[in-house]
């Protein structure tokens, strides 16, 4: 897929379609302008009298919802559709779709998939002006979760260069997986892992700059970073397993395995989580656990591509000259 298509000639942000093809730069950039949105706070005017629609083809909860609050402290005037409502139940092609909400004026499309490519196909064929933000299509990408994900991992450990990170379990099918190696591999990571059984690695996936390991003990050790992946049993076409239970056995990250590790570890998860399978829920919801930081850097880190995208060069202006966080510090 051409990842060239999101950024215009000066290579500024357009669109958002896929981590692949970001400079260390842009993506730098946009962490550090979500800096600006943490902790909440007053409703921003930067996209005031823009309309955001959120077109979701898939079930969503974090990814939607932040989405949409994204949007509505931006000011945004926001719609949300789901597909059980919407006419592609009646058959409306996506183009037909993309060209009857094009009529109403609006500016973003925010659009979740379960076709790869489905966000390519909207940019390709949206109108001038016309942004469409990647919300996950298919196994191929999520990238605002892997700016998250960066923007998580930044707060803790700041140098990419030195870590270690382990991507566990199932990675066949897993758009967040192929982003965060996107991401991390820009970001200079010393080493991405993946970490699976056999039968839940995509072939050729060393191609991308990861390790594969097929054991979880191995594939742990050292690590700085554990990002656990959902099984994905909605886009598994046979039997990729003998059982969740032998795979928890296998690959669940459990308490006994993280005190093994070193006790600054972070365990991260996309969510949504199968307790008792990729993950015990003690360890889910215990002192290593940043998965609900993720959750709540999902909503700046949002608010800061639609920014960056839609939002006036003078508003922006504006918006950092307020709100960045040195020019609160005492002179
Ligand atoms: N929420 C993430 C996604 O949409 C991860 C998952 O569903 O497992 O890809």
């Amino acid at each position: 897929m051409n990842s060239s298509l999101q950024l215009s000639a000066d290579g500024r942000l357009r669109h958002l379609l896929t981590v692949e093809g970001l400079s260390r730069g842009l993506i730098t950039q946009i962490l550090d302008e979500a800096t600006l949105y943490t902790g909440g706070g007053r409703k921003l005017p930067l996209l005031h009298g823009k309309t955001v629609v959120n077109l979701f083809f898939e079930p969503s909860t974090r990814t939607r919802t932040t989405f949409e609050l994204a949007a509505k402290r931006l000011s945004a005037d926001v719609l949300n559709i789901q597909v059980a409502a919407s006419s592609t139940t009646k058959g409306e092609t996506l183009l037909d779709t993309l060209k009857t909400l094009e009529a109403m004026q609006v500016d973003m499309f925010v659009i979740r998939h379960e076709a790869s490519g489905a966000a390519h196909f909207f940019a390709q064929h949206a109108a001038p002006g016309v942004a469409i933000l990647n919300a996950g299509d298919g196994r191929h990408a999520h990238p605002t979760q892997a700016l998250l994900d960066m923007y998580t991992i930044r707060q803790h450990k700041p140098d990419f260069t030195a870590l270690t990170v382990a991507i566990v379990g199932d990675v066949m099918h897993s758009r967040v997986a192929r982003s965060d190696i996107h991401a991390l591999r820009i970001l200079g990571a010393k080493e991405i892992r993946v970490v699976a059984p056999r039968t839940l690695i995509p072939s050729h996936i060393e191609a991308m700059g990861v390790t594969v390991f097929n054991e979880l003990d191995a594939g742990l050790q050292g690590a700085d970073v554990i990002i656990l992946l959902r099984l994905q049993k909605e886009r598994m076409v046979g039997a990729f397993l003998p059982s969740t239970g032998e795979f928890h056995r296998d690959f669940g990250l459990t308490r006994a395995r993280l005190a093994k590790l070193s006790p600054d570890v972070l365990v991260m998860h996309p969510g949504p989580i199968n307790r008792g399978v990729e993950i015990e829920g003690e360890v889910a919801y215990g002192e290593r656990s940043v998965i609900l930081e993720q959750v709540e850097h999902g909503i700046a880190v949002r608010m800061a591509v639609m920014g960056l995208i839609l939002g006036s060069e003078e508003l922006q202006h504006e918006n950092r000259r307020q709100r960045a966080p040195m020019n609160h510090a005492p002179r």
